[in-house]
């Protein structure tokens, strides 16, 4: 989608620190850390939210899932632990329109969340 912030960082428009990145899936650095590790692991098609998974794209998600063990492993976290979070929709937190998940970790994360 065009004025899609997360869709200008895939296309290079918009510039990101890249920790992961193929031919269905990216992740890189959130631009405001609330954790030592906080990485944002986005499928590269425009998808607004959890509830606009259609039913092909199931796959993608499992992608997603496999990325995020991936990075944990990669990043130090996977022993400690590690929260991984998906926001949807005004009251779920969601600020960005294109669908993604936040890989946290690196210190002790509290629950529940505000
Ligand atoms: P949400 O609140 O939608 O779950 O998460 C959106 C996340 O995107 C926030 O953690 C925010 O810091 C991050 N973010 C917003 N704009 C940018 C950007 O231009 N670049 C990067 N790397 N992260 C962004
Ligand atoms: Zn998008």
């Amino acid at each position: 989608m065009s004025d899609c912030i997360f869709c200008k960082i895939v296309a290079g428009e918009l510039p990101s620190k890249k920790v992961y990145e193929d031919e269905e899936v990216l992740a890189f650095e959130d631009i405001s850390p609330a954790a030592p590790v906080h990485v944002l692991i986005i499928p590269k098609v425009h998808i607004a939210s959890a509830l606009h998974v259609a039913e092909e794209q199931l796959p993608l998600i499992g992608a997603i899932h496999r990325t995020a063990g991936q990075l944990a492993r990669d990043l130090g976290i996977a022993e400690k632990g590690f929260r991984l979070v998906n926001n949807c929709g005004n009251e779920g937190g969601q600020t960005v329109d294109h669908l993604h998940y936040h890989l946290l970790g690196g210190r002790h994360l509290g629950w529940p969340p505000g």
